[in-house]
């Protein structure tokens, strides 16, 4: 059957417009309840232990939800819940699972978009666009664009040359369960982390992150409401390190389904193989751990598009994004019309409550983030080497808000040009024009993280150039365009050195990782 899926169309929430008045519905009911989201292990909802809350970033007295930490033992439970769950669903052939979560789409496309939509922008305070690029666009995306990957790959059979002799593929879902550890940054990469493996059919325990428990919760309420089994996916809000510890202990872990930082997910890879000699099977460690990803600008580079792409890159979803542009190398003759242009558009944005309709900037997701990026945003201002052009204001008195900053640094190798700071941070680093060869390389070696990069160029001959030494870097690689934003079917998402296992997310490879292939050879 082929099915050639089109990314969903995303709806401009412009004033007046009937999405517009739909999404302040939605919003309006989701503001006046602090909504009670339980552990849910196969179909039992459980709500037990002290409660814990759900705050709204920009706004400190805003209690969105209210949750509760499953302990070891409930986090057992819903490991056994899965392998319950896992037979049944892993025989039921891939057009039936592929129907639940085209189901699944539908809805988020249709009746409940603006649920996912106004939770999202609540909980993770993203403006309504942003919103509506991640839990809408994106997860939708994600969704369909499996199922037809999955029809792809499934297609393959193998060569059975002698006519008495069938030999063929067996697509199965890996024994056992995995773990999907998803982050708050994005609702849809929340959501495809159990959904892709639960396509393929394998069965998870999704730890959603306690940032983004509304949001996520919506989406596995949907999941369910389209018609999956119980147990397939098990919602389970729990402490990281009491999660982690638990699913790897069991000799059943199939997988770890990753998205954070690289140190815990070094910690997974480390606890797994001091567990190695008590696992069932060698369990797939998947990861996505961020990046300090660059825009290198040549000289022959076209201002305007660097200023807008750059200004988008770094300040969009307030840099909360692996991809986000986070340091810059721009030649001299630039720099001052870069620079300009910067400051022109800087003064001119909005920052404030993602409710409000023309903030561009949002506040960062908590007190933790704020602190982190606080601290990046003060070495810039009192080391030598580098000094604040733009921003640089803190303010966590009604919410987490930090201003968008743009810094500009003497020395290539600043801390502010190799530490990820996962915030509104930009660090811009001039060099001399002749030297754009030494500078790309420079800046190829400086970060341990290789998720996107950018080059600005129009020279043919700099391009090349600088394609070969940027060639080993990012996962996501882009000429002329920003870091950000990649599209689920056009550009498939992942890093390679520190920043991740570039499994390419939003790709077709993606999922063969959670495919299990039996080879069978029958004679007549
Ligand atoms: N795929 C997103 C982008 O290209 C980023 C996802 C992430 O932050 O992990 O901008």
């Amino acid at each position: 059957q082929t099915y050639e899926p089109v990314n969903e169309p995303l709806l401009d929430y412009a004033p007046g417009s009937s999405e517009r008045k739909e999404v302040e519905e939605a919003l309006k009911r989701y503001n006046q309840q602090v909504a009670d989201i339980p552990i849910v292990i196969g179909d039992e909802e459980i709500r037990s232990g002290p409660e814990l809350f759900q705050v709204s970033p920009h706004d400190h007295n805003h209690k969105v939800a209210k949750y509760r930490y499953a302990t070891k033992e409930i986090i057992k439970k819903g490991i056994d819940s899965c392998l319950k769950a896992r037979k049944q669903w892993e025989r039921t052939p891939i057009e039936k699972r592929a129907d639940i979560f085209l189901k699944a789409a539908d809805m988020i496309a249709k009746e409940r978009r603006m649920d996912v939509v106004a939770t999202t922008m609540i909980g993770q305070s993203k403006n309504v666009w942003q919103a509506e690029i991640d839990a809408a666009g994106e997860l939708i995306d994600f969704l369909r664009f499996n199922v037809a990957f999955a029809r792809q790959m499934t297609q393959y059979q193998p060569l059975s040359p002698d006519s008495n002799i069938t030999n063929r593929s067996v697509y199965r879902g890996l024994e056992g369960f995995w773990a999907a550890i998803t982050p708050f940054n994005f609702t849809a990469i929340g959501g495809h982390l159990p959904a892709a493996p639960a396509l393929m059919g394998n069965v998870s325990v999704w730890k959603p992150s306690d940032t983004a428990m509304l949001s996520n919760y919506e989406v596995f309420k949907i999941y369910r409401e389209a018609g999956l089994p119980a147990g397939v996916i098990n919602f389970v809000p729990a402490d990281g390190p009491v999660f982690g510890d638990t699913v790897l202990s069991s000799p059943d872990l199939a997988g770890v389904n990753f998205t954070g930082s690289v140190k815990t997910f070094k910690y997974l890879w480390k606890q797994i193989a001091n567990n190695i000699d008590t696992y069932k099977s060698y369990p797939r460690i998947i990861g996505e751990c961020g990046g300090k990803n660059l825009h290198f600008v040549h000289p022959s580079a076209d201002v305007k598009s660097v200023v807008n792409g750059t200004i988008r890159g770094a300040f969009e979803f307030n840099g909360q994004k692996c991809s986000a542009t986070s340091r810059m190398y721009v030649p001299e003759s630039l720099w001052p019309d870069i620079r300009d242009g910067f400051l022109n558009i800087h003064k001119e944005i909005k920052m404030g409550s993602p409710l409000e309709k023309d903030s561009f900037v949002t506040a960062v997701i908590d007190d933790k983030s704020f602190k982190r990026v606080e601290e990046y945003v003060n070495h810039a201002k009192n080391n030598p080497n580098t000094k604040i052009i733009a921003g640089g204001k803190c303010d966590n008195s009604k919410g987490y808000f930090i201003e968008p900053t743009i810094v500009e640094t003497k020395d290539p190798k600043d801390r502010l040009m190799q530490e990820e700071i996962f915030g509104p941070v930009l660090t811009v680093y001039v060099y001399p024009d002749n030297k754009y060869v030494e500078t790309a390389e420079l800046a190829n070696q400086t970060s341990p993280y290789a998720l996107t990069a950018a080059i600005f160029v129009k020279d043919e001959g700099a391009r090349k150039e600088l394609v070969d030494i940027f060639r080993d870097n990012a996962g996501n690689f882009y000429i002329n365009d920003k870091s950000t934003g990649s599209v689920v079917g056009q550009q498939p998402f992942g890093g390679t050195r520190l920043s991740g296992t570039n499994e390419k997310s939003g790709g077709p490879h993606y999922l063969m990782k959670f495919v299990s292939v039996q080879s069978v050879k029958e004679n007549k």
